[in-house]
């Protein structure tokens, strides 16, 4: 078993205040493969300290600096890139391929572009030409990074490397759950030279780092990646403090598909919300067909679903593999039990473990029609390989079903009609939109309308959340 016990604080792996371990489970097998230890206020308290020191000459080092630390730092990635995909495969369970191509690429993107941004960046500006008035931006100080299990390097890379780039100071608290990865992270950042202190981590659950964090006055900026439940208490705790709060949070994606949309529409609509088992904050969950086709598209949603194969995550090839958790696992089996108690049809999947796995958060790909919006299928993130599919007559009807939520992350429009898609797209509450199935260039901004959240992460947009805005008058 890994003993993966220590924090890194102050440039140096660091033993915790007390002993506390956790296990750190393979959702493939349910087996043990490590432990870590979830940290106190005490052990929060030296990073925090570490971070505060380090940020008096962080905070005003040199751009060009800053960019050869990063520059190492994606070419150490780029030569970890076998271990980090690994670690996320073992501690969340993504299929060692997809992976790679996935999870392990999208970090890599992401620090490349944030040092296109960080090249490009002004940091201080003229208010305009008839103006005596100067524009800072400054970095905010002490920064507080949380993040989740599903996507683990993704929000890793969307918070530390524009946080590093804009000259704060940080403590990284990833998932307890799936905390491997960071770790590895954590080395690569170390092997990159980054002075001590700029970089810390504190592994921990929520109720301990997390609220700890939240409410600490010592902390000027908290930029969480996690469920709506945790964003609220978050604020809630920060607000005494008046620290900067920036939320990434959960969705509950519609994808319209009207009746003159690209044949395979509805086969992509399924193997979107199923990949990564269905456990992406944007994944399509609800499909609206247009009613000319509806029947033909259950059909072959049904006949997709079913061509889907859930296997170990070691496995090499295309398929699904578990969720998580036992704890997600039970989420969501009740959630598929509350649709068909609740009266909707299911045409593939169901409760059942897949076919042969009788070991591992294995979910089979499930999908319900006959639903209504006030099922809590069609309602609650349910965060596993779970669609319904709703028929709609028109397009206002679509649109606002797709609107009827408290969330506004990601939707989508399938149609060949360009002019109609740009006018849905424009109607979506969401901070994204994906029209016929494209998708998201690195440095353009991601987050959520609604309770998806307050924050854009990537490109300037991600920069500028570190960042303070100074006004000098009188400049020249
Ligand atoms: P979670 O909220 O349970 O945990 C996320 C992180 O927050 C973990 O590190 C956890 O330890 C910590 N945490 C939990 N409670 C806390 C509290 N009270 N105070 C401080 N920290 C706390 O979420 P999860 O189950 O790890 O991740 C899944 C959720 O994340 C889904 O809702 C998903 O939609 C969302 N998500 C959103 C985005 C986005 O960019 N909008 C991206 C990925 C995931």
């Amino acid at each position: 078993m890994l003993d993966k016990t220590e924090f890194y604080i102050n440039g140096k792996w660091d033993k915790p205040f007390e002993k506390n371990d956790f296990a750190v489970i393979n959702p493939s097998n349910e087996e043990v493969f490590a432990k870590i230890s979830l940290g106190t206020k005490k052990d929060l308290d030296k990073a925090i300290e570490a971070a505060k020191k380090a940020f008096k000459t962080w905070s005003c080092t040199d751009k060009d600096y800053k960019i050869s630390l990063l520059e190492k730092l994606y070419s150490l990635y780029n030569s970890r890139w076998e271990d980090i995909t690994n670690a996320m495969s073992l501690e969340m369970g993504a299929p060692i391929d997809w992976a790679s191509s996935a999870q392990t690429t999208s970090g890599a993107d992401h620090i490349k572009d944030f040092i296109k941004r960080l090249k490009e960046f002004e940091f201080e500006k003229k208010f305009d030409n008839n103006s005596n008035n100067y524009i800072l931006y400054e970095p905010i100080g002490v920064c507080a990074l949380i993040t989740p299990w599903n996507w683990p390097i993704n929000q890793i890379t969307l918070k530390v490397i524009p946080a590093l780039a804009s000259g704060c100071t940080m403590i990284l608290k990833p998932s307890e759950i799936a905390p491997i990865s960071a770790m590895l992270f954590a080395e690569i950042i170390h092997d990159a030279g980054f002075p001590a202190g700029v970089f810390n981590l504190v592994n921990g659950d929520g109720l301990g780092v997390g609220t700890e964090m939240s409410s600490h006055p010592d902390i000027d900026m908290i930029s969480f990646t996690g469920s709506t439940r945790a964003g609220k208490l978050i604020s809630k705790n920060a607000a005494d403090s008046i620290k900067r709060v920036c939320l990434e949070l959960g969705g509950k994606g519609g994808n319209i598909i009207f009746s003159d949309s690209h044949p395979n529409a509805v086969r992509e609509g399924v193997r979107n919300i199923m990949s990564n088992s269905g456990q992406s904050c944007d994944a399509p969950t609800r499909m609206l067909v247009e009613k000319s086709i509806y029947e033909r598209a259950i059909k072959e949603a049904a006949d997709e679903a079913n061509k889907i194969k859930v296997d170990k995550a070691e496995k090499k090839g295309d398929h699904i593999g578990p969720v998580v958790s036992k704890e997600q696992y039970n989420k969501i089996i009740n959630l598929i039990q509350s649709g068909i108690n609740e009266g909707a049809t299911l045409v593939a999947g169901g409760p059942e473990l897949p076919e042969g796995l009788n070991q591992g958060y294995f979910v089979k790909p499930t999908i319900f029609t006959n639903v209504s919006n006030n099922m809590r299928i069609v309602k609650e993130e349910i965060f596993g390989p779970v669609l319904s599919i709703i028929p709609f007559e028109n397009e206002n009807e679509a649109i606002s079903i797709v609107n009827d939520t408290t969330y506004g992350l990601g939707n989508y429009v399938q149609t060949q009609d360009k002019e109609k898609a740009k006018r849905v797209a424009k109607k979506f509450r969401s901070g994204g939109v994906y029209i016929n199935g494209n998708s998201a260039d690195p440095g353009t901004p991601f987050g959520g309308y609604r309770q998806s959240g307050n924050g854009r992460e990537g490109g300037n947009w991600g920069l500028e959340e570190y960042l303070e805005v100074k006004t000098i008058c009188g400049w020249d």
